[in-house]
C-alpha cells in the first residue's frame, strides 16, 4: 500500500478526516455538514410505518443540532410515541450523510429558545399568534456515517457516534482463524484488505463498501471471516 498516496486521497476527500480522528472531531464535522445543508429529509415510525419529511437543522453555539416542529403536526405525534430520526442528505453532490438519533424534547430551556430563534427570527413570526404550540427538540444521541462513493473508483466512508452511542459496526470481519489464503483481498474491489507485518489479514473499514464478495469467496467464512448477517 502507498501510505503517501492514500492520505493524500483521503485528505482531499474527507474533509482531511482519517480513521485516526477521534469521535468529537468527526461528529463535529458531521454537525457543521449537517448545519451546512440545513433542509434534511427526516424520517420516524408511524403506527410501523416508515414515514419522512425535511426538517430544518440548527447547529447551536454549544457544538448540538436542534430542530423545531409544532405540537400540531403529525411529526410531533410520531416523536412523543418514539423520539428517534433517521436522517438523510448528500453533500455538495457528492457525500452521503446519515445520522440516526434519539431526541429530547428541550422546550423548557431559555438558552436554546433564544439561540434557535437568532438563527430563525422567521419561525418567530410564523408562529406569533400562538408560540406555545412550537416545540424544541435536541439530538442527544445517536450514530451516524459519512460517505464518499467512487472517488477515484474507491469509496470512502467515516462512522461516528454521540451521546454515548456506539458506532455501528460494519458487517464482514477476520478473525484469529484466518488462513491466511489472500482469497478476500484478492476478491475485494475496494482494495480495503491489507496483510498486515505479522501476516495477518484486516480490513480498513474506512475503504471497505460492506459488500460482501470477500465473505463470498472465504473457504473459511464464517469462522475465518464472520459475518452480522449470519448472527443476527
Ligand atoms: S465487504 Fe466488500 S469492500 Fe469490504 S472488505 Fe469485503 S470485499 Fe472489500
Ligand atoms: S479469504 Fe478467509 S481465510 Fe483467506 S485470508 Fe481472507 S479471511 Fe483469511
Amino acid at each position: 500500500m502507498n501510505t503517501r498516496n492514500l492520505t493524500w486521497e483521503v485528505n482531499d476527500i474527507l474533509w482531511g478526516l482519517t480513521d485516526e480522528n477521534t469521535d468529537e472531531e468527526v461528529v463535529a464535522k458531521a454537525f457543521e455538514l449537517v448545519h451546512k445543508v440545513r433542509f434534511m429529509p427526516t424520517a420516524t415510525v408511524n403506527n410501523g410505518q416508515p414515514e419522512n419529511r425535511v426538517i430544518d437543522f440548527n447547529l447551536l453555539p454549544d457544538g448540538n443540532l436542534y430542530f423545531m416542529t409544532s405540537k400540531g403536526k403529525p411529526f410531533y405525534k410520531q416523536l412523543c410515541e418514539r423520539p428517534e430520526i433517521v436522517l438523510n442528505t448528500t453533500v455538495d453532490m457528492k457525500y452521503a450523510l446519515k445520522i440516526r438519533a434519539w431526541v429530547k424534547d428541550v422546550t423548557d430551556d431559555r438558552w436554546v429558545w433564544d439561540e434557535f430563534f437568532k438563527l430563525n427570527p422567521g419561525t418567530v413570526k410564523m408562529y406569533r399568534k400562538n408560540p406555545g404550540i412550537m416545540v424544541l427538540y435536541k439530538l442527544e444521541k445517536g450514530e451516524g456515517e459519512m460517505f464518499h462513493l467512487y472517488a477515484e473508483e474507491r469509496i470512502r466512508r467515516m462512522r461516528f457516534a454521540f451521546g454515548g452511542m456506539e458506532k455501528l459496526p460494519m458487517t464482514y470481519k477476520i478473525t484469529d482463524r484466518c488462513i491466511g489464503c489472500g482469497e478476500c483481498q484478492a476478491n475485494c474491489v475496494e482494495k480495503a484488505i491489507h496483510q498486515g507485518d505479522d501476516g495477518k489479514y484486516y480490513i480498513r473499514y474506512m475503504d471497505c463498501d460492506d459488500c460482501g464478495i470477500c465473505y463470498t469467496k472465504c473457504p473459511l467464512a464464517g469462522t475465518a471471516m464472520t459475518s452480522l448477517l449470519e448472527t443476527k
